[in-house]
């Protein structure tokens, strides 16, 4: 294995890192407070060639490897949980599946728009009576004539659709017959004819990515809005969560460096007992558990991060990766979530205190044992991937 970056990828990660303390992270406090990150997080995201890493060039991609955007992602979940998981959902949840699966139009319709931040995409999977049932969704796309869609029905909990253009929808089909054709994504304009949404949701962190519902009624579609190919929308979608794993275990990653950072600082001037209370045993443990679990997760993560890689490169796709996606998703949000807590305890009173940056994290990190499916179900994939093996 080779963590090793070449040197025009190691000077993008250090100008990235650069960026991200000077543009977002500053800013994250107040996103947070008005519960909307600055739209020109996307323009700026996008000059830099962030939310492009995974694309192609001709689409206003970097080409950048699995690793090297791991690592970016990190860097910009470290700076702004928010803007990390709204700018995901664009770049991530809307464009990789098409990155992977769309015809070339779709590509040239819709990435160039994505990758310069001109449009926000969303991904819609999500139901009111089925989140990790993916297969138990009632969106349905009823044919009407040749090649034509109603599409009707409700999404929930969606990141973006608040203020995105377009959503992927994962839908049902009949056709003409009103034969059942199998789960299908179809491109979805936010602003036609028959689409509602509902006003961003009140929710217990992340509060700058905006997060709310998407009603369909009879909203027309076409067989040229459908995503790859008509009834394989599942395994599409299983594909596109193994980056979604890794990417929350990068944000993880990020996260939990600042819980370090915080700590450190922290428990080296506060004083108790006429020390600093790092020279007491029990918080010196406390910072050597962050530290452990920080760098356990940090190389798992760079592990899997690799072997997607390599796969990519030698087109055997990422779909054997499962379980280790799930894993390392698994192992990374539960240790993020435990050294917040752990961060929050070295704060003391002040960890409770919004004005300091653990409170914020503490409340940020439990999406991460939810969203992308939730920690049970990756144990059920992990489990999976150990008896198949
Ligand atoms: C802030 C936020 C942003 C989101 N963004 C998006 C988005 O952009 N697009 C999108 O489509 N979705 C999105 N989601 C939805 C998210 O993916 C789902 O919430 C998640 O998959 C869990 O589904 P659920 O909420 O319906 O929980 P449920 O499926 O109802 O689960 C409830 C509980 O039951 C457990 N459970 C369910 N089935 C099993 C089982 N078979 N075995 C063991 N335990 C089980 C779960 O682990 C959980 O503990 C978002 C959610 C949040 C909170």
């Amino acid at each position: 294995m080779d963590f090793k970056l070449s040197e025009d990828e190691q000077m993008f990660i250090n100008l990235f890192s650069d960026f991200c303390k000077k543009e977002i992270e500053p800013y994250a406090e107040e996103a947070d407070q008005k519960k909307e990150i600055p739209r020109s997080h996307f323009h700026k995201l996008a000059q830099i060639g962030y939310i492009g890493l995974p694309h192609k060039e001709e689409y206003g991609g970097q080409n950048a490897g699995t690793f090297r955007s791991l690592l970016s992602m990190q860097t910009l979940g470290k700076a702004c949980g928010s803007t990390f998981f709204s700018v995901g959902a664009s770049g991530g949840l809307f464009g990789l599946p098409i990155h992977h699966f769309g015809k070339e139009e779709q590509k040239k319709k819709y990435l160039p728009e994505i990758n310069s931040g001109t449009k926000i995409g969303s991904l819609g999977i999500t139901e009111p009576d089925s989140g990790s049932d993916v297969s138990a969704i009632k969106t349905v796309a009823k044919e009407i004539s040749k090649g034509l869609y109603h599409l009707s029905g409700q999404k929930t909990y969606i990141t973006n659709s608040p203020i995105a253009d377009d959503c992927l929808v994962l839908s049902r089909v009949q056709d003409l017959n009103g034969k059942e054709k199998g789960l299908t994504h179809f491109f979805v304009d936010l602003n036609a004819k028959g689409v509602q949404r509902s006003k961003p949701m009140e929710k217990l962190g992340l509060k700058a990515s905006q997060t709310g519902a998407l009603f369909f009624e009879d909203v027309e579609v076409s067989s040229e809005d459908i995503l790859g190919t008509l009834g394989k929308g599942f395994r599409q979608t299983m594909q596109t969560f193994n980056m979604e794993r890794l990417s929350l275990a990068a944000w993880s990653i990020g996260l939990m460096e600042v819980c370090l950072e915080e700590s450190k600082s922290f428990a080296s001037t506060r004083r108790s007992f006429g020390k600093t209370i790092s020279q007491h045993q029990s918080v010196g443990n406390l910072l050597a558990e962050i530290y452990t679990k920080l760098e356990a997760s940090r190389w798992f993560t760079y592990n899997v991060a690799w072997e997607m890689e390599e796969a990519e490169k030698s087109g055997k796709g990422n779909m054997h990766l499962s379980g280790k996606c799930a894993s390392c998703k698994l192992f990374a949000t539960t240790s993020a979530r435990e050294v917040t807590n752990l961060a929050v305890q070295i704060h003391g009173g002040a960890g409770f205190m919004e004005e300091y940056k653990v409170a914020r994290l503490y409340r940020d990190v439990r999406l991460g044992e939810i969203g992308g499916g939730t920690s049970e179900i990756q144990k059920l994939i992990i489990a999976g991937s150990i008896l198949k093996g």
